[in-house]
């Protein structure tokens, strides 16, 4: 797969727990900063098209977090390629006209390179590699066109699931909100991108084993066409992220079920997007970061 990345925008959290956005260089060592969160998420096509005016700080002395305004959305779409509907649980029902959404917090976003634990109720947890959009300006009652226009960038996301949760009710809430379970690439241009309905090329790996391998041109809903529709009940504001659903691979579909355990490695890697590598660590790393000073708790 080529791994051609562009521009790669980054939080920045400062010691005063402001964060900052920045810039990636491409060896991924330094980070200038462009403006702060809010500053940038009020004109977000505007800054992505500039070059950074602010310093250059060296990443290993800064502390990376996903550019995410406290107030965002991050709204995903269950069950968004066909294959993987017909590998799972409602492979005996019709494919919905409308596209099955659930939501998660900010709060369970992490980074690449961050430890996800597993909760001391699951017996592991399972992959969904996927693509996030993010959107730059307000949308009410948006065609899809508009809509379109308004994602600002894309990242690289992985859905990470507590599945025992996520199947125990008919909501999905609990299953999908773990401790750092959204780790969630830097985000990329949406103009380098272009637009998914083209087919980029999505892999899932664990321990190096390919366990996903899908086009964004399988998507049964389309970005466009899901913000627009979300648009028509809610105002969807600048910031809030929509997680675009996985192809099929997942691990509890598998025969023998396959699930994530302290010391795997898994990776997705998306064509123009990029690598996110993060490791599994078990349930105590939950409770050492209560007592972990808040900067520390991201790198567990
Ligand atoms: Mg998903």
């Amino acid at each position: 797969m080529s791994v051609g990345v562009g521009i790669r925008i980054v939080g920045v959290r400062q010691s005063d727990g402001l964060v900052l956005v920045g810039v990636l260089s491409p060896d991924g060592t330094e980070v200038s900063i462009v403006t702060d969160l809010d500053t940038f998420w009020a004109s977000p096509h505007g800054f992505v098209a500039a070059s950074p005016t602010g310093a250059t700080q060296q990443v290993e002395h800064v502390e990376l977090v996903p550019p995410v305004v406290k107030s965002a959305r991050v709204l995903c779409v269950g069950l968004n390629y066909s294959d993987h509907v017909k590998e799972g649980s409602y492979r005996d029902e019709p494919l919905p006209e409308i596209p099955t959404l659930f939501a998660r917090w900010p709060a369970s976003l992490s980074i690449d390179g961050a430890g996800i634990p597993v909760p001391s109720t699951e017996d592991g947890l399972d992959w969904e590699g996927e693509v996030v959009a993010w959107i730059g300006a307000p949308l009410v009652d948006a065609t899809p066109e508009e809509a379109l226009a308004a994602v600002v960038g894309y990242s690289t996301f992985n859905d990470v699931t507590s599945r025992r949760a996520q199947k125990e009710t008919s909501q999905w809430t609990m299953g999908k909100n773990g401790d750092r379970s959204g780790p969630i690439g830097p985000m990329v241009p949406a103009a380098v991108v272009g637009d998914l309905r083209d087919g980029l090329q999505i892999e899932t790996r664990v321990n190096g084993e390919v366990v996903q391998h899908g086009s964004t041109a399988q998507m049964i809903y389309g970005v466009g066409e899901t913000l627009a529709h979300i648009s028509r009940s809610f105002t969807i504001n600048p910031g809030d992220l929509l997680a675009t659903g996985t192809p099929s691979g997942v691990g509890y579909a598998r025969t023998p079920p396959w699930l994530l355990h302290p010391g795997d490695v898994v990776e997705v890697e998306v064509e123009r997007l990029g690598v996110l590598t993060n490791h599994i660590v078990d349930n105590t790393h939950r409770h050492q970061a209560l007592f972990a000073a808040p900067n520390e708790s991201e790198k567990v």
